[in-house]
């Protein structure tokens, strides 16, 4: 048997912004001696506070000891040049999200910096890592590792493979992210990954419910809340992203499946975005900010909590929403994107989904988010709603779901 794959012991982090100041922290408490880069000395010296901070705090909150806490500050290294990087067994790339600039950076590390057995990770969100590799001498050691925000508080990462990342260089970003304290998902490379895919219909399924004026902004939000279970209803967090963040993301995901149907972003979004209604930042969104509390508190849920739980049968608004999710994630499934668990466990853990989707639609019934599908496809003859091979495939089988013993996963009947 081979031997575990260990963590990087010598890490390096290029970009001192958002993420790689809470990705250097995550390094140096994993024990790996840190070095952190940023061409801007404010930036560098902003970052490397930042994650010193962050460690500190954790040592306030009682996660560290003191002395653990000490020790890992002791342990980030700022360094103005990116030459210092030569020692590094892994380089995690948080720079701003450019092509040309992240080959650059590639480039020259690949080329003349690191030794051939550095991994190189990118930390991006929305550019595929099999674009950024191409700029790599080695493309094979180029991968993802997609930290959520705020790095060192989210559990979830997912390390993304690219069309020639090789086995062991996902191995050691996934033995360092565990290291770091991180609940790991594998995923294949792909417009936004396995996560950020699989959520694509939370909003676009909810703004096209708005478009029909089946329900408005603040009752479309309140059901999934209420009945799903949510933090935050769909236009309330797109107003917290950024509207204009949303709607260029959902251009990035059509445009980078050459048109797929399902991702099609909404003429409400080009429209809030044209009039400057951005989200929270500007003001107003779907929400007036002015006014605070910019939406009436929900009611407390029973004590018995059967309001956070979810019902298996779910009606209108909620079950439009939810059936488009599952699909999504039956048509990542089914291409390779990643695994039933892997999928379920990074809804949960990245974007606080009160319940895995895939667990979800077993206990809703395979068979009945089909039938909610093949209505959808029958109502408009939209390709947007065309029920998933995998899941169709599911049903074909007599898998439905926990009644059947089994849906997308396998129920062990009770002894
Ligand atoms: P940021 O703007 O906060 O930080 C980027 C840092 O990179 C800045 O400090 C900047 O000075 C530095 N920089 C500029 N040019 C550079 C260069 N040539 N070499 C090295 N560093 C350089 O950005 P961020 O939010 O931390 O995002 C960084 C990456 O992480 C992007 O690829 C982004 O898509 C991805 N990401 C961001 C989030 C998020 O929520 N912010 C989440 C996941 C992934």
């Amino acid at each position: 048997m081979n031997a575990p794959i260990q963590p990087a012991t010598i890490v390096g982090v290029i970009g001192a912004g958002t993420m790689g100041a809470g990705i250097a922290q995550l390094a140096a408490r994993s024990g790996a001696r840190t070095l952190l880069h940023d061409p801007l000395p404010e930036a560098l010296e902003r970052g490397t506070r930042r994650a010193r901070d962050g460690l500190a705090k954790e040592a306030a909150k009682g996660r560290l000891s003191a002395a653990e806490s000490d020790a890992a500050a002791a342990r980030i290294e700022p360094v103005d040049d990116l030459a210092a990087f030569a020692p590094c067994e892994l380089a995690i790339e948080a720079a701003p999200e450019r092509l040309e600039l992240k080959h650059e950076l590639y480039a020259r590390l690949s080329g003349e910096i690191v030794g051939p057995e550095c991994v190189l990770a990118t930390n991006t969100s929305s550019l595929l890592v099999t674009a950024i590799a191409a700029g790599a001498t080695g493309p094979e050691r180029v991968v993802g590792m997609h930290f959520f925000n705020p790095a060192p508080l989210m559990r979830l990462l997912e390390v993304v493979a690219g069309e020639q990342s090789s086995e062991a260089a996902l191995a050691l970003a996934h033995a360092t992210g565990e290291a770091m304290g991180k609940t790991v998902i594998r995923a294949h490379d792909g417009p936004g990954f396995l996560v950020n895919r699989c959520n694509r219909p939370f909003g676009l399924e909810a703004l096209r419910l708005l478009q029909e004026r089946i329900a408005d902004i603040e009752t479309i939000d309140r059901i999934v809340r209420i009945e799903g279970g949510f933090r935050m209803g769909p236009f309330e967090l797109s107003d917290l992203v950024g509207v204009d963040t949303g709607f260029e993301i959902s251009k990035s995901f059509f445009e980078q499946s050459f048109g797929e149907p399902r991702w099609r972003p909404s003429p409400i979004q080009a429209k809030r975005v044209a009039a400057g209604l951005h989200g929270r930042k500007t003001g107003r969104g779907y929400y007036d900010y002015s006014s605070d509390p910019y939406r009436p508190p929900d009611p407390d849920p029973p004590a018995d909590g059967a309001g956070a739980k979810v019902q298996p049968a779910v009606g209108g608004v909620l079950e439009r929403i939810l059936c488009q999710v599952i699909n999504e994630c039956a048509f990542a499934l089914g291409e390779g994107v990643g695994s039933a668990e892997d999928i379920d466990t990074g809804m949960v853990l990245g974007l606080s989904y009160p319940r895995g989707p895939l667990a979800w639609a077993d206990e809703i019934g395979l068979d009945h988010v089909l039938a909610v599908l093949d209505g959808l496809c029958e109502e408009y003859r939209e390709e947007r709603y065309r029920p998933a091979p995998e899941l169709k495939r599911l049903v074909r089988a007599g898998r439905l779901g926990r009644t059947s013993g089994a849906g997308f996963f396998s129920y062990e009947a009770a002894p």
